[in-house]
């Protein structure tokens, strides 16, 4: 392991680069005709779909989402109508898009009950061309679940689920104000098991307060004994005074930056011990998990949900906060409920920010999106991908490489930039070296989704 020098050097708290320009670089004078146009001039290829759903029923103290708390039971059907709206909108520039893959975020989006999840999926239906062979997930909180749910999701075209387990240590949960038991996670696995749901994925949550190596194993090996079929390692970036709710968690219960970097690698030690492959920076799955087998065959592409299989396909946000990628192009709703529905009720888009990517940025993105999925750059392959000489356009990079090579944390030769196992763990610094607007100025952050 690095010495604390060594990690106290380099930035481990980096961008998870979900997207290159990182969202606080999104700008505020791109504009809703921007993103039209951008939808007019999309290609009729199979694209993706996200859908936000920002409502939870009770706060986590240490969520860096773009929540809503409601305990209302008609603020969603109100939000279904603009979601409605909203797709509607999309489908007057872009027509009847394909769609291959579609994935519901939040907040907490069971808190949609089923009948509104058949009102949103019919409404997308309508005016999407839902593909039969579609991956279709959804971000499920156990504490508010129970199996009927659960088995009504296959028939809206559910097949993979995500669900949020942080830690199963009491005093944790106290602290984090987020009680859920081992045995309700256990049902909700075992619930979408038993009606086949074919990939079942856990979020865990490292460097939480109070969290020590004994507390965390105990939970990894709880999390373990359900086999899930992928798991996400997010570390919790602690930035209270840009979410508010995370004052309440006390500064000095949390681990030292040393105790978190051992949190990490005893928890990747023993998921790989356990037989998952490490998957980027903080993602593991089984070995014949579709996001494995990307890896193996080049295919595994970074996005908004962390790590995705599918190649090249755009990707249409729709909701308060959500974030489109397609053509070249970022663009991000409001994250605030009254600008979005005060837009979209009068059916313009609810676009606040975004960004038009230019030459520099398209090879800048992809080569922190080579270093996010597999620790390796084919410099070869981005010369005659750009038709740049790499050595010569990336040349102000070099002592920072050169730095990170001193170490043991990348090794380098011409034709290739390698981050070692080790290094792995200083992933997002190493991109870093690549991301031309580190030092810029940041526009204001508006968070999308799970741990900052
Ligand atoms: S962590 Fe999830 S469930 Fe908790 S407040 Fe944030 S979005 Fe809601």
């Amino acid at each position: 392991m690095f010495s604390a020098d060594v990690l106290k050097r380099f930035d481990l708290n980096g961008p998870r680069y979900t997207s290159y320009p990182t969202a606080d670089r999104f700008a505020a004078h791109f504009r809703p005709d921007d993103y039209a146009r951008a939808l007019r001039t999309m290609q009729h290829r199979p694209a993706s779909l996200y859908v936000h759903v920002p409502f939870c029923r009770s706060l986590c103290y240490y969520c860096a989402c773009n929540k809503i708390i409601s305990k209302s039971a008609t603020i969603a059907d109100e939000y279904l109508d603009l979601l409605a709206r909203e797709t509607t909108l999309v489908n007057s520039h872009t027509g009847t898009l394909p769609i291959a893959q579609i994935a519901f975020g939040g907040g907490t989006p069971n808190f949609l009950s089923i009948a509104q999840l058949q009102r949103l999926m019919a409404g997308l239906a309508g005016k999407f061309d839902l593909l039969p062979e579609r991956e279709q997930g959804i971000e499920l909180d156990p504490r508010f679940l129970d199996a009927a749910y659960v088995a009504a999701l296959p028939a809206l075209g559910f097949n993979r689920v995500s669900y949020g387990v942080q830690d199963f240590d009491q005093q944790v949960q106290t602290l984090i104000h987020r009680f859920q038991t081992f045995e309700q996670t256990a049902s909700a696995v075992e619930a979408a098991r038993t009606v086949g749901i074919s990939s079942v994925s856990f979020d865990l949550v490292y460097g939480l307060p109070i969290q020590s190596r004994e507390s965390f194993a105990a939970t990894l090996e709880r999390v373990l004994s359900l086999e899930p079929d992928r798991l996400a390692l997010f570390n919790y970036a602690h930035i209270p005074e840009r979410f508010k709710a995370q004052r309440r968690i006390p500064t000095e219960t949390l681990p030292s930056i040393q105790q978190r970097t051992e949190l990490f690698l005893y928890a990747t030690e023993r998921l790989v011990d356990a037989g998952y492959q490490t998957i980027g920076l903080d993602h593991f799955a089984k070995p014949g998990d579709p996001l494995a087998k990307a890896l193996a065959d080049g295919s595994l592409r970074r996005n908004f949900q962390g790590y995705s299989t599918h190649h090249a396909t755009d990707l249409v946000g729709l909701g308060v906060s959500a974030i489109s990628h397609l053509n070249g192009v970022f663009a991000q709703n409001s994250p605030q409920l009254d600008v979005y529905r005060d837009r979209v009720s009068h059916d313009q888009f609810a676009t606040v920010r975004g960004v038009a990517l230019n030459r520099d940025d398209k090879i800048r993105s992809t080569v922190i999106e080579q270093i996010m999925c597999t620790g390796r750059v084919d410099w070869s392959e981005i010369a005659a991908m750009f038709a740049i000489d790499p050595s010569s356009y990336f040349a102000e990079t070099q002592d920072a490489i050169e730095q990170f090579a001193s170490v043991g944390i990348v090794t380098q030769s011409p034709r290739e930039l390698i981050v070692t196992p080790q290094g792995r763990l200083l992933l997002r610094a190493v991109a870093m070296v690549f991301d031309k607007y580190k030092h810029a100025k940041r526009e204001q952050t508006i968070t999308f989704s799970r741990i900052a």
